[in-house]
Parts: structure tokens; sequence; C-alpha cells
């Protein structure tokens, strides 16, 4: 599907990574910004953005990106986004709206909003997808399709700058939630940042075991383990970055699930059947409600290509004159 007109015209992407590199392909593949200037941290990296040609324009500094963008969105570990926003705030167009990726929403809202000027409208979002690989050659248009993209906008924020924001993402094939802050890092603390620790801590507590060789470990990896250390190969920035940010909702989290835990760990000592039981029966229809209404298809889907979006970009049908 390409769309009739572009949704912005000039989106600046700054970070290239995974997300960075996955806008760009599907924003360019379906029409959805005029032109795309894109930056990384890294000399590396923007070469590498644009031998891919994944961007209109590669620039050197996060403040060229955003010059005369209408749309930028910071593609970036969280505890970089404050910095950013004071970096590119002077070059930021009256009108423009600024958004952001990261997985955790209040801090990025404290950190990033009190650098803004007035009349840049500030509509942070978070995509509800991912893998566990990163850098811009782990990108993909599919990305986005069928998945929830969740925007934070401050109380105050412009309604029609939101519109427009989700009109983006809509077009890149997500669904749009919109949330406080708040309440997102509490739902993603549960949903994602709990379970991300589990596998870091089991597939170490694997790694440690002395009796249990670690070619045995690798060797019988599918009854479950394999799946956590997916989970466990994301990247350690990122996620050094969301448990630093989202302390007290993961904590809160956490104590909920160390009770839950003991509850189980009683009944096995117990030999206590009936609660084991309960327990997995409630779970198991827990998994068959999300694969029913589509957030994941029964076998995994990483990577898998989308038949509704073209997987080669299809040529700018709104390339500027002046570009
Ligand atoms: P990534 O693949 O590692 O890419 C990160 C990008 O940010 C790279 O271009 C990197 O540049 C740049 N960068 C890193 N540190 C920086 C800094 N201090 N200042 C400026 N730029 C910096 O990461 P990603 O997976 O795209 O994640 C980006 C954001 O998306 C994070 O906030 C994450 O929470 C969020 N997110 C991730 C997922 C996921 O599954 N991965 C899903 C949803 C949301 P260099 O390459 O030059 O270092």
């Amino acid at each position: 599907m390409t769309l009739s007109a572009p949704v912005y015209n000039r989106l600046a992407l700054i970070g290239s990574g995974l997300i960075g590199s996955s806008i760009a392909r599907a924003a360019r593949g379906v029409g959805a910004a005029r032109s795309i200037v894109a930056t990384a941290r890294s000399p590396e990296t923007r070469r590498r953005v644009a031998e891919l040609g994944i961007a209109d324009q590669v620039v050197e500094t996060n403040a060229a990106a955003a010059e005369g963008a209408d749309l930028v969105i910071v593609c970036i570990p969280v505890g970089a986004s404050g910095a950013v926003a004071k970096e590119i705030a002077p070059h930021l167009t009256a009108g423009a709206t600024v958004s952001d990726v990261g997985s955790v929403k209040a801090s990025v809202l404290s950190e990033m909003a009190p650098h803004l000027p007035p009349g840049v409208h500030f509509v942070p979002a978070h995509p509800i997808a991912g893998t566990e690989n990163s850098g811009p050659d782990a990108g993909f248009a599919e990305l986005f399709v069928n998945r929830w993209c969740i925007l934070t906008p401050p109380e105050n924020a412009d309604a029609e700058a939101v519109e427009r924001l989700a009109a983006f993402w809509r077009a890149l094939g997500a669904k749009v939630e919109t949330m406080t802050a708040e309440h997102h890092d509490l739902v993603l603390a549960v949903t994602s940042h709990l379970p991300h620790l589990i596998a870091y801590t089991i597939v170490g507590t694997a790694d440690e075991l002395s009796e249990v060789t670690r070619s045995e470990v690798l060797q019988f990896s599918a009854g479950g383990f394999r799946d956590f250390t997916r989970i466990a190969a994301s990247d350690p920035t990122m996620w050094r970055d969301i448990f630093l940010h989202n302390k007290d909702a993961v904590l809160e989290m956490l104590g909920t699930f160390q009770e839950d835990l003991s509850k189980l760990t009683r009944a096995i000592r117990r030999g206590d059947g009936d609660v084991l039981f309960e327990q997995f029966t409630r779970t198991r229809a827990i998994r068959r409600g999300i694969v029913q209404i589509g957030q994941d298809a029964p076998v995994p889907d990483f990577g898998r290509p989308h038949p509704s979006l073209p997987v080669e970009p299809v040529p700018r049908p709104y390339a500027a004159d002046n570009e």
C-alpha cells in the first residue's frame, strides 16, 4: 500500500539502529514522508545507513538532522534522550513534532520536555515491536505491521499533532493506542521488562551451573531455555537504560512476581499438584488469548516478511524538488 499523500514533509531519524532503520524503510515503503534524513552517533553506522540507501540524506550531527524537519523521531537508548533533546532544541522548526520510540515513557517525558521550545509539539511514542538484534542491518519495513504503537502525549498536547503522529504510525502498519506515560510504564513493566529480567537471570543461572555442562545446556536448549536465550540476547545498553529508567514500576512488579514464585515454590515443596495445575491452566488460557487476538502467531515470527508491505522499498513518489 502506498499513501496518496505523505503524512510529513521531512522526517528526521536520530539514531539508525533496529528501530530507526525500520522506520526509515517502512516510511519510505509507503511514502509516509516526502523525504527522510537520518543520523547516528558513530561514523560507521552513518556510513552503513548511506550504503543501505534507506534515507535520502545522512547527516553527521543530530542538530543537522533536526533542521527543517516537521517530524523528528529520537531512536536511541532512553538514557541518552535528555541530552539529545537539549542538543536539537535550538535547531527545531516551529510547529514541528518531536517524538521518540523509547521503551520507557515517564522518564523520557521528564528528561526531554524541559528542553523543547514552545511551539514544538512533543508526542512520545513506543512501538511494541522489536527483535533481539541491533543496528541498521537488523531493521526491516514490516516490523511494525499489526503491532501496537503506544502514544503518551503530555496532558496539554496539541490534539492535531497527536492525531498526525498516529496517522504516521498507522501508515507504517501499526495499531495505535494512547495512554499516560505512567500507565505505559506499569503495563510494560509486567509485559516486557520483567520477562526480560527473568530471561537475563535464568540464562545467567544456567551458565553458572557446575553439574550441567555448558555443552549440555546448548545441546538440550529446546525445552524452553532456547526462548529465554533469544530474549536474553537483547541489547545490553538498551536494557540497562530501561531498568534504570523504569525502576519504580519494575520493582513493584518484581515484588508481586516474587510472592507468586514463593507460592509455586511452596506448592512444589508440599507436593500440591492442584495449585500447580490451576496456575498452568490459567496461564495456558492467557497464551491462547494472545494468539487469538493476533498478537502472536503459534510459531515465532521474528523477521518474517509480511505480505501487505513491499519487501523492497518502492520508489519514492514524492521526492522534493529541492533535495
Ligand atoms: P540499536 O539498534 O542499538 O540502535 C541505537 C541507535 O542509537 C544507533 O544508531 C546508535 O548509534 C544510537 N545511539 C546509541 N547511543 C547513543 C547516544 N548516547 N547518543 C546518540 N545516539 C546514540 O537500538 P534500537 O533497538 O533501535 O533501540 C532504540 C530505542 O528503541 C531504544 O530507546 C529502545 O528502548 C527502543 N525500542 C527498542 C525495541 C527493540 O526491540 N529493540 C523495541 C521498541 C523500542 P551508533 O550505532 O552509531 O552507536
